[in-house]
């Protein structure tokens, strides 16, 4: 079962800023498969443990599928065993925006790309893992698009 919230804010920030990165939700789906637009564009959910990041530890940065903004660093990512990739911490504290979810019974902090809305997953505190923040950014792998440092590393496709 997939669970999706229907985007009711258009193209702008909790704050009621706007997004910077302005596109039709047509421009989004021709530029995204449609798992790609399900997650980021329709607040989908992916299948635990099937995500491309999930286990990963190489070095670097992951950006945004959609739009190509720097989200997260390899050295803020952790393991949490829960399926999904998992970062203490984003790369720089406005990378990201939080909005309040309560589409599944219980609230939730939704976290969403700061440069285009894109949705990325939730975050969660208090849980006790063992990082610095007590914080899991808990996020879809397709939502991602990691980007190595090591200049070895196997190039991903375009
Ligand atoms: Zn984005």
């Amino acid at each position: 079962m997939s669970q999706s919230t229907p985007r009711q804010d258009g193209g702008t920030r909790p704050d009621g800023t706007e997004y910077e990165v302005q596109k039709s939700e047509d421009f989004w789906a021709s530029q995204l498969t449609p798992q790609e637009y399900h997650v980021l564009r329709e607040a989908g959910t992916e299948a635990p443990f099937v995500g491309e990041f999930t286990d990963t530890k190489a070095e670097g940065s992951y950006s945004c599928r959609a739009c190509g903004a720097e989200l997260f660093r390899s050295s803020g990512k952790f393991d949490s065993h829960c399926g999904w990739p998992s970062f203490f911490e984003p790369l720089a504290k406005d990378a990201v925006v939080y909005l309040k979810d309560a589409s599944m019974g219980r609230v939730r902090t939704e976290v969403r790309c700061a440069s285009c809305g894109g949705h990325l997953g939730h975050v969660f505190e208090g849980e006790g893992y063992n990082t610095p923040t007590d914080l899991r950014y808990c996020i879809n792998s397709i939502s991602l698009k990691m980007n190595p440092t090591s200049a070895n590393a196997p190039a991903l496709p375009a």
